[in-house]
């Protein structure tokens, strides 16, 4: 129902304050009611018009009438209500001001639209994922760990004892101010995901099957084949009676899934000082067949030898279990194996790049190549 000016009986200051708060509510609450220009006009009008105005209504029906020992607070009252309304009556022409121009901002369908490229995933991570899916659908999880590491996680636990000389051919990038601190408490860059094998078994009692994507970092400077931060995954399998065979069997299966199911893989001796034995896994070259030649030219990527080496692996030494003993991994009751691959050196040959500074440059003309 819409608010009526009331006449007047009672002066008191009460009954004015009552009078005149009902008449500003009414305003405030009409005032939301306001949606076009057209209800502005009207809006203004009901309340300030000279003609008939609620405003010149409460004029003629509370100040004029009054007595005259309450004419001075009636007019005081009036004069509220009167800059009252002006406020509102104002707030609500600026609110119509910004509604109108936004809304001709939004409609303006003359204007092209803006076509954003559509993005894609990185050739490495890509690659990655694939390698993931592979060992996901085997039933291993994802590990993940810091890639600012100790030096205990990063060496001493994976069986890289302090002044051994494995630890020279890993080029590992220290961070500075760490001298007074004990050497297995000083912070590196992990050269290696395997630190995460260390974590994970601290962590989860045995059978563990994890996979471990990740960046790495080395002092080796940027040139087609190498770059001071590149990318691992890693692999770990923990439990009762696991051998060798299973090693084979599973990374024949992923390679297979991998490269597809023509590839044949061949394991040569190696060393590493957390696998015993230690084994690099080699594949039948994806690119050739194996023939070693692509047409009458030598195949470059596998050296003309028909097999491309993919990754390490190995049974996990017994003396890396001996630092998770107490959590159940007793060298004389489980075992186990690992594996580590470099997935940008696999995404080079994957996508037949022949320089990895490529991956890492941002330059968009070239990985929108693989969109
Ligand atoms: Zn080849």
């Amino acid at each position: 129902m819409a608010y009526t000016v009331p006449t007047l009986t009672d002066y008191s200051t009460a009954a004015l304050e009552k009078a005149g708060g009902e008449c500003i509510a009414a305003c405030t609450a009409e005032a939301t009611e306001v949606r076009s220009d057209l209800d502005l006009k009207s809006f203004r009008d009901r309340w300030i018009g000279r003609k008939n105005g609620v405003l010149t209504q409460v004029n003629d029906l509370w100040l004029k009438p009054a007595p005259k020992e309450a004419k001075r607070e009636a007019g005081m009252r009036v004069n509220e209500i009167r800059t009252a309304i002006a406020d509102i009556i104002d707030k609500a022409e600026h609110l119509r001001l910004e509604l109108s121009t936004a809304a001709i901002e939004s409609v303006d369908i003359s204007l092209p639209g803006i076509r954003r490229p559509i993005g894609a995933e990185h050739p490495v991570i890509k690659t990655m994922h694939e390698i993931i899916g592979v060992f996901q659908r085997l039933g291993y999880s994802v590990a993940e760990g810091p890639v600012v590491e100790t030096d205990y996680y990063n060496f001493e636990a994976l069986n890289f004892p302090p002044n051994h000389p494995a630890r020279d051919t890993q080029d590992t990038l220290f961070i500075a101010g760490q001298q007074a601190k004990p050497q297995r408490e000083r912070l590196l860059l992990r050269t290696h995901t395997s630190p995460v094998q260390i974590r994970t078994m601290e962590k989860m009692r045995p059978p563990i099957r994890i996979v471990i994507p990740g960046t790495v970092h080395r002092n080796d400077p940027p040139d087609a084949s190498h770059s001071p931060m590149f990318h691992q995954i890693e692999g770990l399998a923990v439990d009762k009676n696991i051998t060798f065979g299973d090693l084979k069997g599973t990374l024949d299966h992923a390679m297979k899934a991998l490269f597809g199911s023509s590839v044949k893989t061949h394991f040569r001796p190696s060393f590493f000082p957390f696998t015993e034995p230690s084994a690099e896994l080699y594949v039948t070259c994806f690119i050739c067949g194996g023939s070693g030649k692509r047409g009458a030219d030598p195949c470059r990527p596998c050296k003309q030898t028909g097999w491309i080496e993919v990754l390490g692996c190995g049974m996990v030494d017994p003396n890396v279990f001996e630092f998770v003993k107490d959590n159940g991994y007793d060298p004389k009751t489980v075992s186990g194996f690992a594996f580590g691959m470099g997935v940008d050196r696999l995404a080079l040959l994957k996508y037949g790049v022949d320089d990895l500074q490529y991956f890492f440059q941002g330059d968009v003309r070239f990985l929108e190549q693989f969109g």
